[in-house]
């Protein structure tokens, strides 16, 4: 089907096929708040039967835009795509509020703002630094203010222990291509050793690894809110530092997605779009790299033996990737894996989703928790960063005695 087709809200075939998987009216059961119904209210509002109040555009935030729905939509549309446009109406007809447009344009926008802010708290004294050390405060609060998700502690001092910007494979291992790593906001900014562990594994698999200077945020969530036009602006500039590697690997689920798919963030007609049909081809999730590579991961230290995997939306709905973390997790010396039920089901984060429909997500994320107790593990591993810290709040919540680490904790081997 052409992509105009797959988001036309007319061609649903109102089965409901989508409602025995949509996360959202799994819990709620509200026509409005999964693709049938959703559908039906977009396709009314570009008819003018209906107005774009403020019912419409609540409607228009239900949707964690997960993707799950694709997978059994018989017509082949691509529900979270067409709301996500129909955002982009409403904010093509509305004039964004200022607080909104000040974090599109000024922070998200501006990577060098956002370095000099976190630079700044990072080494204030009596709010994140006292006699050297890490304070808990800018964490805790923003762990109030989120609903129990906040930051890792000490997450402000990845900002001192910046990420490398080469690293090579050890002398007489053969270089088996030359990567750029996109890191992502959060692991840029606060989750650094993150990119660190990234960093050593690639170069461990043969890889000669750079950090490129000049990349922006990957404009996921200011795309996702139907900022285009910012979100455009975003692509663009990495698709421009990014054009000289064989390839873009990222450890971020929700990025990855993004790299992947800003080729339709662009007419067919912009010059843009051909670029950035190539960096999709380019780019790579870190774990099907280093599968695709034959990586055996060291044997690891100080984690939790017996292991279980959470698939992030982003990565087993928007990208198809599943097999490839399994296979590696389980390939480790001394690893017991053990699947969850339910490790594709969404942790209930989805972004802004999590925060601004806080029962829904908490419900999802307990469901998530159960599993997890149920499955026995001692350690559980995925590969987002939403869905680590909400997976990491959930542990907390439910006091479970459990580690939660990025896939590339397990495959860098003990820290140095
Ligand atoms: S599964 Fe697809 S065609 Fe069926 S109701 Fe949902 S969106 Fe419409
Ligand atoms: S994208 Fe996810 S949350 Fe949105 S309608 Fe589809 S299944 Fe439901």
């Amino acid at each position: 089907m052409n992509p105009i087709g797959a988001i036309d809200p007319a061609r649903c075939m109102k089965c409901g096929f989508c409602m025995s998987v949509c996360p959202v009216y799994i819990h709620d059961r509200v026509e409005t708040h999964v693709a049938r119904g959703r559908n039906m209210l977009i396709k009314m509002v570009a008819e003018n039967r209906l107005p774009r109040d403020n019912a419409y555009r609540a409607s228009l935030t239900y949707c964690l835009l997960c993707r799950r729905c694709e997978s059994v939509c018989p017509a082949g549309l691509l529900p979270a795509e067409i709301t996500i446009h129909a955002r982009h109406d409403v904010v093509k007809k509305s004039r964004p509020s200022l607080l909104r447009r000040l974090v599109h344009r000024a922070m998200v926008g501006n990577r060098a703002v956002i370095a000099q802010l976190i630079g700044m708290a990072s080494v204030l004294p009596g709010v994140s630094v006292k006699n050297g050390k890490p304070m808990r405060h800018l964490a805790e609060a923003a762990s109030i203010l989120s609903g129990n998700l906040s930051l890792p502690s000490g997450a402000l001092r990845s900002f001192a222990r910046p990420i490398p910007r080469h690293a090579r494979p050890a002398a007489g291992v053969a270089v088996k291509g030359r990567i750029a790593i996109f890191p992502g906001c959060v692991f840029e900014f606060f989750m650094a050793e993150i990119a660190r562990d990234m960093i050593t594994a690639l170069a461990r698999a043969g890889f000669e690894v750079y950090f490129p200077q000049g990349l922006s945020c990957c404009g996921h969530a200011v795309y996702s809110d139907g900022e285009f036009k910012t979100a455009r602006l975003m692509a663009e500039r990495n698709i421009r530092v990014l054009s000289n590697f064989d390839r873009v690997v990222t450890g971020c689920a929700t990025c990855g997605s993004a790299l992947k798919g800003y080729a339709g963030w662009f007419e067919k007609n912009d010059p843009m779009h051909g670029l950035a049909a190539d960096l999709a081809r380019r780019s790579v999730d870190f774990t099907q790299l280093l599968h695709a590579a034959d990586f055996k991961p060291p044997e690891p230290a100080g984690i939790g033996r017996s292991v279980t995997y959470h698939d992030p939306c982003h990565m087993r709905w928007h990208q198809g990737i599943s097999e490839s973390p399994r296979r590696l997790l389980q390939s480790i010396s001394g690893i017991s894996y053990r699947e969850m039920e339910g490790a594709d089901a969404c942790c209930g984060l989805g972004g802004a989703f999590g925060l601004t429909h806080r029962q829904i997500g908490l419900r999802l994320l307990d469901e998530k928790m159960t599993a997890i107790r149920r499955s026995g593990a001692q350690t559980v591993v995925t590969a987002c960063p939403g869905c680590l810290l909400h997976l990491k709040a959930g542990a907390r919540r439910h006091h479970l005695p459990v580690q939660v680490l990025h896939i590339s904790r397990l495959m860098a081997g003990p820290n140095p």
